[in-house]
């Protein structure tokens, strides 16, 4: 995911209501009040009711059994991340990943297009940094650096940029410094990374609130004279590896320090002068063409109604893209596959969605709105799981509180897998249904455990052993019961 999009997650708040609902259940003895919907067993009102069948409710359990044993999707990842490797846009391994998914897609008896987009194609050249000049340094001595350019970056030229350091924490402190003090320097913005928010569950409202200066810092650096930008990096690692991102055109290099290193420069910077040696020769060559695969099980009743199921098929390029995205991705191509092994044939159709270039601006997003717009009024619904693997708690939900009701029994299939939340969202729960989102379209993301999300998130520690095998088994599950329910319950989501 990008940061032009994030999702403020409570857990904490959850499992505090949860907590406070299990202490009053243990001390009330007397007749119990009448307790509020969300608490109350799950009996189905009329309304559910009629949405839901007695087979529909036993095929959902079916499904959720049935991915709850496969190795479909870890087997997909596998091939992915280890035979194609990181799947930035415009890279030969995109074009070859989207091949490959349409491939599958076929075996699975699905009608399938690549859909051609236009992307951005930027290749990471040599990136090194040292430390040359600092208070207490010992004589002919230098201190290395760790970096990783940020996306689209310039380059420096091939002998490096000497130049001093000015430590920043926030916008304001830049404004402050004014032009005088920052041209001709390299701005460092050391907006600390949340741990202790990430670690209680709030990971994406975290990374929501330091992921600014990575977009919007090095343009307001540049405006100002920089004569580069660095970020700390937006993550909490503890093993000096630099998270690399998409960053707003600033017209000068931009890169993300470790979070040790931007320690390391603020600390000297606050004795006194600090000037770094810095070379990054990324390339930004010309646009190129990628493609979202497209795959439609069509439905027997309403084919002309869409259930889209999706992750991003594209990555950046330091790790293999496992957790960001290629989870999201077979998934969804799991959901397929699981419907097919059943004999089961939605009432609508299911389309499968792999998109591209989510990470470097969202051309597949902006291609597919451009050529599918007159039939958003038909899109049921749209999924996407674009926040890692690790285990799923429910669903974040985009739609009226009438549709959340209506899901209340699709929750409840999943209760045995942990995974019954439906946490109202303000936003789009995905960056690549944000527009179906806008247009009304019911928008839902898959709400995993986001704790360790951010340790390997757009690092090159973003590789298949994160991905614990039955943790992604309970995602298709998830994914793959929320599918089925949408694309088969009586009558859609009410928008
Ligand atoms: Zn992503």
């Amino acid at each position: 995911m990008i940061e032009s999009y994030f999702r403020p997650k409570s857990l904490v708040a959850f499992c505090f209501v949860f907590g406070l609902l299990r202490v009053a259940g243990a001390q009330n003895q007397q007749p119990k009040p009448p307790q509020p919907s969300w608490a109350a067993a799950p009996q189905m009102t009329e309304k559910q009711q009629a949405n839901y069948s007695r087979q529909l409710l036993d095929e959902l359990a079916a499904i959720r059994n049935a991915a709850l044993k496969d190795d479909y999707a870890y087997r997909q990842l596998a091939h992915l991340t280890e035979n194609i490797g990181p799947r930035p846009s415009g890279s030969a391994q995109a074009k070859a990943a989207a091949e490959y998914v349409a491939g599958e897609l076929r075996k699975l008896g699905l009608e399938v297009q690549l859909e051609e987009v236009t992307v951005p194609h930027w290749v990471r050249g040599a990136e090194t940094a040292e430390l040359v000049e600092y208070p207490g340094q010992a004589p002919e001595s230098r201190q290395k650096v760790v970096l990783a350019a940020l996306g689209g970056s310039t380059a420096t030229p091939v002998e490096g940029t000497m130049a001093e350091v000015v430590v920043v924490n926030t916008f304001d402190e830049l404004q402050a410094l004014g032009r005088n003090r920052v041209a001709g320097k390299i701005v460092l913005f050391n907006e600390l990374f949340d741990k202790q928010k990430s670690a209680a569950g709030m990971a994406f409202a975290a990374y929501g609130e330091a992921v600014l200066y990575r977009g919007a810092g090095p343009k307001a650096a540049a405006d100002l004279g920089a004569v580069a930008a660095l970020v700390r990096s937006v993550g909490d690692a503890d093993f000096r590896l630099p998270h690399t991102g998409w960053s707003g055109p600033a017209g000068i290099p931009a890169g993300a320090v470790t979070a040790e290193d931007a320690d390391l420069i603020a600390h000297l910077a606050a004795q006194g002068p600090v000037r770094m040696h810095l070379t990054m020769t990324p390339q930004k060559l010309p646009n190129t063409t990628g493609y979202n695969v497209i795959g439609d099980l069509k439905g027997s009743e309403h084919s002309e109604q869409i259930v889209v199921v999706s992750g991003h098929l594209d990555s950046w390029d330091l790790g293999t893209g496992a957790i960001d995205d290629g989870a999201g991705v077979v998934v969804a191509m799991e959901t397929a596959e699981i419907l097919q092994q059943l004999h089961l044939r939605p009432k609508r159709t299911l389309r499968v969605v792999a998109w591209m270039d989510e990470e470097s601006g969202g051309a597949g997003r902006q291609q597919y709105t451009k050529d599918h717009r007159s039939e958003f009024d038909h899109h049921a619904a749209a999924i996407e799981s674009d926040a890692g693997a690790a285990h799923p708690l429910g669903f974040d939900v985009h739609m009226g509180p009438r549709a959340v009701e209506l899901l209340r029994p699709v929750a409840g299939v999943l209760q045995g897998v942990g995974a019954s939340a439906l946490q109202p969202s303000e936003y789009s729960p995905g960056a690549d249904i944000s527009d179906m989102s806008d247009a009304g379209v019911p928008t839902i993301g898959i709400l995993q455990d986001g704790r360790t999300y951010f340790h390997y998130h757009h690092t090159a520690a973003d590789t298949l052993d994160k991905v614990v095998p039955a943790e992604l088994r309970e995602n298709a599950a998830t994914m793959a019961v929320m599918a089925y329910a949408l694309a088969s319950m009586t009558d859609p989501l009410p928008r």
